[in-house]
């Protein structure tokens, strides 16, 4: 039968050798997974079990490597926050993973952007609804060229930093990660069947913060590369 209209082109991140590219089918997000993010975000950095938010696959923005595309501000907001993370790339489906095989569904890793309209984030927070209009708006997911385990392993130590405007806002390792990678995939499986192209952002360390247009937001993950965004 005849589609009514094309449908939407799918949501892709180049591999940063440029032999292929990653086509996105879901983007899931973990809140608070750094102690020190927990404690400015005024919640309890204990280890309470991860929990977890989607962006739409359309949410993404490759982030060519050397290139500066531009970041819209987006509508609703007056309070438009960066949250550097390493976003982890599913290559293999599976459900009720177990901690041990979780990194066998790992195809690689990137660098990304969660970006958060916080001023609805806190709204939403006191009215104890839905977090989709801070978190799942569009462009909300600038995201760098997919580094492929054959080339970086599965990095679990690693330099990871955010400046705007070449002041350092976010320094950290990932080895802080509350829940590290192997657990957070076991976790969120257990709830939602992993798929080939499903992204999973893993939380963001400490000093988030805003910007206002004309910033340039430069953020990157030792061993993964870097990306860098105008915000207009
Ligand atoms: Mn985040």
């Amino acid at each position: 039968m005849k589609d009514l209209f094309p449908p939407a082109p799918v949501s892709a991140v180049p591999v940063a050798d440029g032999s292929a590219r990653f086509p996105v089918h879901r983007i899931y997000c973990v809140g608070r997974n750094y102690a020190e993010h927990a404690r400015e975000m005024g919640a309890d950095p204990d280890r309470e079990p991860p929990f977890f938010f989607c962006k739409p696959a359309d949410a993404v923005v490759p982030v060519p490597a050397g290139q500066t595309p531009q970041l819209p501000y987006p509508l609703q907001t007056e309070n438009f926050h960066h949250e550097i993370e390493l976003v982890v790339a599913i290559g293999k489906a599976g459900h009720n993973i177990a901690v041990e095989r979780a990194l066998d569904h790992v195809c690689g890793y990137a660098v990304g952007l969660d970006m958060t309209r916080r001023d609805l984030q806190a709204k939403i927070r006191e009215a104890n609804v839905s977090w989709e209009v801070s978190k799942a708006f569009d462009r909300s997911a600038p995201i760098a060229p997919l580094h492929l385990v054959a080339q970086c392993g599965h990095p679990s130590k690693a330099g990871i930093w955010l400046q705007v405007n070449g002041k350092d806002r976010q320094r950290s390792n990932i080895d802080q990660l509350t829940w590290s990678v192997p657990e957070t995939i076991a976790h969120l499986s257990h709830f939602f069947e992993l798929q080939p192209g499903d992204l999973i952002f893993t939380g963001t360390p400490s000093g988030v913060g805003a910007v206002v247009r004309g910033d340039i937001i430069e953020g990157g993950i030792d061993g993964l590369g870097m990306l860098r965004v105008e915000i207009v």
